[in-house]
């Protein structure tokens, strides 16, 4: 997959980790705090791949994913939420809100940029059989 990914997450604690495995895995990381500021980002650099916190102040994760799809030069990245694995229902509102996979949290070093990896490869297969 390409290496352009734009992490939307408030909690600086799991930014920074997120932030370290995907950059020692060779990916560049951008990062945003809030959904406003990570809608705006994502129009402005169209990233390759957005990782989306589902648990944002203001602006929900799932409203922030209706943004992003609403924004046609996002057409093509994949979105993946990050959800609470205690917040029931996170993950099925964050497909129908647009996101094309979940995660959950707590991050687990060992797998997180793994799992990535194989959901953005089963959306581009799933893309592209269609
Ligand atoms: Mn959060």
């Amino acid at each position: 997959m390409s290496n352009r990914i734009l992490l939307i997450e408030d909690n600086e604690q799991n930014r920074y980790l997120a932030t370290f495995l995907l950059e020692r895995h060779g990916y560049r990381v951008e990062s945003a705090a809030d959904g406003a500021s990570g809608v705006q980002a994502a129009e402005s650099s169209v990233p390759d791949l957005i990782l989306l916190d589902i648990q944002l102040p203001l602006m929900d994760g799932h409203a922030v994913a209706r943004a992003l799809r609403a924004i046609p030069v996002l057409d093509a990245t994949p979105i993946i939420a990050v959800t609470s694995y205690a917040m029931v229902g996170d993950r099925e509102k964050s497909l129908a809100a647009g996101c094309d996979g979940y995660i959950e949290k707590p991050i687990d070093p060992d797998t997180f940029v793994s799992t990535i990896e194989q959901i953005v490869t089963t959306v581009r297969a799933g893309r592209n059989a269609s």
